[in-house]
């Protein structure tokens, strides 16, 4: 089993799994029955030993609690992290909306997410099937992330003295294994750019880890400034950066709204970084 196979494997589900595509029973209204939520994933790969892990548990970064990939699995060799951008669809709806997700967003959210579970399973079957034992930490039941107030727990203030983390973090893996880097906002900007969701799997195959985009976590943000005009809550500046306590919030209003589903993401659509890394 070799990399290309492995985005063989994702690119076959991603094309021909239902779950991809929004039915009608659950749809929120006829325009976006049948809609296609991402296009095909792109792929980083790192290896489980990559010193850059144990910098991940600085209190700086994340912190002690973060569980490196040897951790989850002690005979781990590869970290494969994956990005799936969201279709035009999903982000021209949310583009369209002013202040309030749009439909095509909500499930790109929720049944997107979904989908990130499914598409993690699928490749842990098929690589365990082949004798390679395994696993997606964030579905781990030893996976936590949480909001509070906790000093020890430093890794992202969120204002007002609160923090937002967890011991596996999407996105820090990502950047680790070579896949983009952050961007203002906090979303991750990769070469088919912020909109969409991540996904990464701890294997014990053991794959040429690819090279890290850059030192500066934060080098394919140009810094434009356009997701702190698009943030309905003024929880993005150019000066601070981000309010995760101001975002959350916001996001738990549009629970109240949409429930069972939420979401917002006015900082991935309408921006230079939406599709592709912004030029300087
Ligand atoms: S909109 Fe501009 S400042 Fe915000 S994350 Fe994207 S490139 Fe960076
Ligand atoms: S998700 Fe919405 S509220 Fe949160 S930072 Fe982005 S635009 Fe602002």
């Amino acid at each position: 089993m070799d990399k290309i196979e492995i985005l063989k494997i994702a690119n076959s589900f991603v094309e021909e799994s239902e779950q991809n595509i929004i039915p009608e029973g659950i749809a929120l209204s006829e325009a976006v029955v049948g809609m296609r939520i991402f296009e095909n994933p792109i792929f980083a790969f790192g290896s489980a030993i990559d010193p850059y892990f144990k910098k991940l548990t600085e209190p700086s970064v994340i912190g002690p609690h973060f569980l490196a990939p040897k951790q989850w699995l002690p005979k781990a060799k590869t970290v494969i992290s994956f990005f799936l951008p969201f279709t035009d669809v999903v982000k021209k709806g949310n583009s369209r909306e002013g202040v309030w997700p749009s439909e095509e967003w909500l499930h790109g959210r929720i049944e997107g997410q979904a989908f990130v579970v499914k598409l993690c399973q699928h490749i842990c079957a098929v690589l365990t099937k082949a004798g390679y034992k395994s696993l997606s930490p964030s579905l781990d039941e030893r996976f936590w992330a949480k909001v509070g107030n906790n000093s020890a727990l430093k890794s992202i203030p969120c204002g007002e003295g609160a923090v937002y983390t967890s011991n596996w973090s999407e996105r820090h893996i990502a950047y680790v294994c070579g896949l983009g880097t952050f961007g203002l906002s906090k979303g991750f900007i990769t070469e088919k750019g912020i909109a969409g969701r991540l996904g990464s799997i701890v294997t014990e195959l053991e794959l040429s880890p690819d090279t890290r985009v850059s030192d500066n976590i934060y080098e394919n943000c140009s810094m434009c400034g356009a997701c702190v005009k698009n943030c309905p809550a003024n929880a993005i500046s150019l000066e601070t950066g981000k309010n995760h306590l101001r975002c959350s919030e916001f996001v738990n209003k549009t629970k109240e709204m949409f429930q069972p589903r939420y979401g917002c993401g006015k900082c991935q659509v309408r921006v230079p970084c939406e599709s592709s890394i912004p030029k300087r």
